[in-house]
């Protein structure tokens, strides 16, 4: 545990610090990308505990994703020590849970409702035919609740009982929110139920970030925050911390047309001169684009020689980039297919955002099985994992066993490493644990140290960063992304610059931006153009890499980090 005091504060700059160390009331820290929002925000929650007393149980922390709220956690841990375990960090979704299983005879509900899953669901649809409005009925019937429903009906629950939102606000008196212009209608009402219109709210975010309004979210809720919490306080923090000058330029130019910022600014805390321009790659083909992305990440990483070594990372050599260092990011998710193929032929590792969810791994609906059934089971939740893991490993491997319905040994252990880090989210709660499966906690939660190239869409590449970032086909069509027989309206349009926007800054040190020639979309070869949204970019901060010089120019031979 750090020392907390004044020492706390010494790390931020003077914005970040007049932020941190507000006094209580609602607060809204508006702030460009890679201004240090979540190091501001974990350091109020520590200053907060060490310097007004404020109990860190007091605290509820909610974030958009799960690698989000660990990632905070994490953080918090760091500056807090074992204390910080008494905050409440989760996203809208967890909140709403945990707010439905403390109510749940109040809300109709058995104690042991489940999150329906895709089965259920689908049962649930067949047979309510038609007709929409049985569906939840049906649901109900069979003790199930909708993903939806983790908000609404918690909103429905504290809306009909003020003494229950009483005490809710009585625990948590200070929320802090991260992403906050990307709050939709029910998550609002949850948050102004939770907090009242004075109340010590920390309301984080960046209009110009706003990327989910295909999904309801309102930017408007952030734009109009001082009108619905009195006298609120805004901070602005302008230092971008992240990017070197010219990734920043390029993404501050790229922005303008639609910023929702007024007046907004992005200083570079970085200024080296000599820091690379944005690399940009117009490709033949889909493949030319994949084989310069494979190029590229082999020079940067050191050649061919990581073939030979286990992890990729490279010793002794003048780089100290590994694979763990490089994002290649996308608008859509049929993009990365010949990215990862290229990479694979090529033996550099990769790891991909996937929506296979745990519970669909064979593996996992075993011990799922298992430990539903073995309720006696001892331990912590991770021990029990594992104790189902060796019984079941055990059983299967049995050789009298007929095969049906058996799992592989190793499925099972893989599926015990998959679970072990969510079982030990979830303390000795095993109804939580297996809820969480069921509302779909995914495969790979990305992990940040896996030596590896991760692959991310533009969308769950939000809130991240790494040195190096590949944004491929930044075409028209793509970006901004456009349906066959539609155009996209204005607004629609906006928001997809915001998408670009949030994708070249995620990059630190290096920025390539690449866009094929040709690619298949809807089913047939189409000739495509850049995407418009370079053209706003000054081509003074572009570095062009031509089809005729697949090599880096040798002056401009990459200084590496
Ligand atoms: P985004 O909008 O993309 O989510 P953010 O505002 O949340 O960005 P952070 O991820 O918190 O930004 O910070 C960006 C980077 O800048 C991090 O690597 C962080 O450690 C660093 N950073 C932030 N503030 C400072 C500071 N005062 N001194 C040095 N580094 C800083
Ligand atoms: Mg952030």
């Amino acid at each position: 545990m750090e020392e907390v005091g004044t020492g706390l504060l010494d790390r931020l700059d003077a914005m970040q610090r007049v932020a941190a160390s507000a006094p209580g009331g609602p607060l809204l820290i508006v702030a460009g990308p890679g201004t240090g929002k979540t190091r501001t925000l974990t350091h109020r929650i520590a200053y907060l505990c060490a310097e007004l007393n404020v109990f860190p149980e007091q605290c509820l922390a909610i974030t958009f994703t799960r690698r989000a709220a660990e990632e905070l956690r994490h953080r918090l841990d760091g500056l807090l020590g074992p204390v910080a375990e008494d905050v409440t960090v989760g996203t809208f979704h967890s909140l709403g849970l945990t707010i439905l299983r403390e109510n749940a005879e109040a809300a109709g509900l058995p104690a042991d409702f489940r999150i329906a899953d895709d089965a259920d669901r689908a049962a649930a649809r067949a047979e309510a035919g038609e007709d929409p409005d049985s569906y939840p009925t049906l649901l109900r019937k069979r003790d199930l609740v909708d993903l939806d429903e983790l908000l609404t009906l918690p909103v429905a629950l504290l809306k009909a009982d003020r003494k229950l939102v009483q005490r809710y606000r009585e625990r948590w008196r200070w929320i802090f929110v991260d992403e906050y212009q990307d709050v939709d209608a029910v998550q609002y009402e949850l948050l102004r139920l939770l907090s009242p219109a004075d109340g010590n709210l920390c309301a984080i975010g960046d209009p110009d970030q706003a990327i989910y309004s295909f999904r309801g979210a309102d930017v408007g809720y952030f734009l109009r925050f001082s009108q619905d919490f009195t006298d609120a306080r805004l901070v602005r923090l302008n230092r971008n911390y992240r990017s070197s000058a010219p990734i920043l330029a390029a993404a501050v130019q790229a922005i303008a047309p639609s910023s929702l910022v007024r007046g907004r600014r992005l200083d570079p805390a970085r200024l080296d001169p000599e820091a690379p321009l944005v690399g940009r790659y117009p490709a033949a083909s889909v493949s030319d684009e994949a084989d310069f992305v494979v190029r590229s990440i082999d020079e940067l990483v050191g050649g061919l020689s990581h073939r030979s070594l286990d992890s990729g990372r490279i010793d002794g050599r003048s780089t100290s980039l590994s694979f763990s260092d490089i994002a290649v990011l996308y608008r859509t998710d049929s993009q990365a297919a010949p990215i990862v193929d290229a990479l694979a032929r090529a033996n550099i590792p990769v790891q991909k955002r996937s929506h296979d969810r745990l519970r669909d791994r064979p593996g996992v609906a075993a011990i799922a099985r298992e430990l539903r059934h073995a309720g006696g089971l001892g331990g912590g939740l991770p021990a029990r994992v594992r104790l189902a893991g060796q019984v079941l490993a055990e059983r299967f491997a049995a050789p009298t066993l007929d095969g049906s319905g058996a799992v592989r040994p190793e499925e099972i252990w893989s599926a015990v490493d998959l679970l072990t880090p969510l079982a030990r989210r979830c303390g000795d709660d095993l109804g939580l644990f297996l809820s969480q499966l069921a509302t779909g906690a995914e495969v790979d939660a990305l992990d940040p140290r896996a030596e590896a190239v991760t692959l991310l869409t533009l969308h769950a590449a939000k809130g991240l960063e790494f040195p190096v970032v590949f944004l491929v086909g930044a075409e028209d069509g793509l970006l901004p992304l456009r349906w066959p027989g539609s155009d996209p309206d204005a607004d629609a349009v906006a928001e997809e610059r915001r998408l670009f926007f949030v994708g070249l800054t995620r990059a630190q040190d290096r920025l390539y931006v690449s866009h094929a020639a040709r690619r298949m979309r809807h089913g047939s070869e189409r000739e495509c153009r850049p995407s418009p949204f370079l053209d706003v970019i000054d081509p003074g901060l572009f570095e062009r890499f031509g089809e005729a010089e697949p090599r880096r120019p040798k002056d401009r031979q990459l200084r590496l980090i």
